[in-house]
Parts: C-alpha cells; structure tokens; sequence
C-alpha cells in the first residue's frame, strides 16, 4: 500500500527527502512558504529522475510516475489530514522548528519527524500535542546516495513511533540506526571529535593535512580523511556543531585556534573554495 509523506520545507534535505520517499512508491506533498523554492524542489527533482534515466538505473515511465507522485504546496493547510509521516526540514532554529511541529501535528500524522541535526528531539517535543509520536528522522546530504537514517528517540517517543521510524527507513531503502536524544546524537558527536582531534593536530605539527587523512583513509579504510570531511561539512557548521557539544560536553568539544582563524578570515572549505584544501567547482584540486 502506498505511504503519504509530508514534508516540510523544500530546500536541499526536502527535496532529497521527497526525491527518495516518491521514488519509493510514497505519495509526497512538499511544503514550502517560498513558492520558489517549493518550484526549484520539484526542477531538482526531476533532474535527479532525468540523471537516473540517463545513468540506466530508472526507466522513462518510473522516473514520470515519481514526479506524478509528487505534489508541491505553500501552505501546510491544504494538505489532506491523516498522513503517515510528516518529516519537518526547515532551518536549523529551535523557534521556527517548534512552530511547524505544532502546525504538522494538526495533520495528525501517525509518525512526525525532525530532520534536525543538533537540536534536542526532547525540546523540540516539549510543545507537541502528541510527543509519544514524534522522534528525529535525521537523514544525510545527498540523501539519495547516503544509507544512513539515524532515528533520534526522545523521552516521550513510543514504540509504535519507533516501529513506524524503522518502517520508514525500510520503505525508504535506508539503513537505520536508534540513538537515544543526546547532544550530537551519534553522527555528529563521533564526526567532530575526530574532526577537531585531526585540526588539533594540524595545528600542532604532528603531520600535514594530507598525511592526516591519509592516515585514517589507508590506515581505517575511512572514505574521506577528517579534514577533507571538515571542507565538506563546511568550517563554519563544524565550528558551530563544537560549541553546542562543548556546552554539553566540556572542553573535549572545544573548536581549536586555527578552526576559529579559518572561520574569522572565511575559509570556510569547499563552498569557499579553501579551506584544508583548496576547491575549484566543487572539486579538490591539490594535493
Ligand atoms: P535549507 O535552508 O536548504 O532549506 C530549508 C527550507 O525550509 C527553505 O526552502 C525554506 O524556504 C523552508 N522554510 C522556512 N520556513 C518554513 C516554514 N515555516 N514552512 C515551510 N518551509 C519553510 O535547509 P537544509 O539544508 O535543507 O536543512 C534543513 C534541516 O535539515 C536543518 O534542520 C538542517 O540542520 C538539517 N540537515 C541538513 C543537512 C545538510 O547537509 N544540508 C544534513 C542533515 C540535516
């Protein structure tokens, strides 16, 4: 049986949302205020659908029964009540998140979901009507190509919320991992020690950049040294993501010196072009 999905907030984790959910066979609805954005959800959509053809991996007619599946709206009170799951990707702010929560749940979802990457599931929940259905459905970027859901439980969350969770990431060909509602949740707590470590080693000599992500990518079979990672996450999230882990967690969490100099002076890594490396396109061009 098909699966209705609302999800809120059409920018780059909405729509790679939605891209997947209705390549899954689920009816999408992707809710935006900006209608532009809401219409260049639905144009990378269909590139991504486009790019799946071309590549062989979807046929013609697939790739136009996804975009058939695919509503896009600007106001969440035109959408039918009664979904199955409500997964919320707007900005990373506490106020704004709480406000779409509440106006989701009137929805009366089954299962309402928090893309957030830092903020506690347990106080975004604190508003809800229904807190036993709500949990985090923390996808990753570019969510067609990353097999990772981690499922943030809160204090309230019940375990019908996180079979329907499991369900989802099932439906949605994701693998899924359970993480009970703590600051960095899994990914991003583990991501960042090894991150500042590696800047902190940077910053004292032990070894060039290079060499320091080599040494997790041949030694650790690692994908991507952790500097490199640093480029692609982008300085300024990493800097941010250690402050609220250091207030959580203690000076371990602090952002070394050269991670607030390369912030200060905009090498911010990939989107600015330098960063541990220098980027041209998108692509790293030394060493
Ligand atoms: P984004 O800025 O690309 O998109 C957010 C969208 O939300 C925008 O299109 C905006 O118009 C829309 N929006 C704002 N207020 C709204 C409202 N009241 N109702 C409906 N839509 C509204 O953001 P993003 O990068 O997609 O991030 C979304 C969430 O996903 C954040 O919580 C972020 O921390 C998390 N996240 C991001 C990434 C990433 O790599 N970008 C990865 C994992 C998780």
């Amino acid at each position: 049986m098909s699966q209705r999905l609302v999800v809120v907030g059409a920018g780059t984790m909405g729509a790679g949302i939605a891209y997947v959910a209705a390549g899954s066979g689920c009816d999408v609805v992707v809710v935006d205020v900006d209608a532009g954005r809401g219409a260049a959800a639905r144009q990378q959509i269909r590139g991504w659908a486009d790019k799946a053809v071309a590549r062989g991996r979807s046929t013609e007619a697939d790739a136009a029964a996804l975009l058939e599946r695919l509503g896009v709206m600007t106001n969440l009170t035109e959408v039918a009540p009664g979904p199955d799951v409500v997964v919320e990707a707007v900005p990373e702010n506490v106020d704004l998140k709480r406000r779409v929560l509440a106006d989701a749940e009137e929805l009366e979802p089954k299962l309402l979901g928090s893309n957030t990457s830092s903020i506690s599931i347990d106080s975004l929940a604190a508003g809800l009507r229904r807190p036993e259905r709500f949990c985090g459905l923390h996808f990753f970027n570019p969510v067609y190509a990353m097999a990772l859901l981690e499922i943030v439980v809160g204090e309230a969350t019940d375990d019908d919320a996180r079979r329907a969770a499991l369900g989802l990431a099932d439906r949605l060909g994701k693998q899924p991992i359970v993480v009970r509602d703590s600051p960095g949740f899994a990914t991003s707590r583990l991501g960042n020690a090894l991150g500042l470590e590696a800047i902190r080693m940077l910053e004292t000599g032990v070894a060039s950049a290079v060499d320091i992500d080599r040494a997790m990518v041949l030694g650790y079979r690692y994908p991507m040294g952790p500097l490199e990672l640093s480029d692609v996450v982008g300085l300024d999230v990493r800097l941010d993501i250690s402050r609220t882990l250091q207030r959580a967690y203690g000076d371990r969490f602090s952002p070394p010196q050269l991670l607030l100099d390369m912030v200060a002076e905009g090498k911010l890594g990939r989107k600015t072009g330098e960063g541990f490396y220098r980027w041209i396109d998108g692509e790293k061009v030394n060493p």
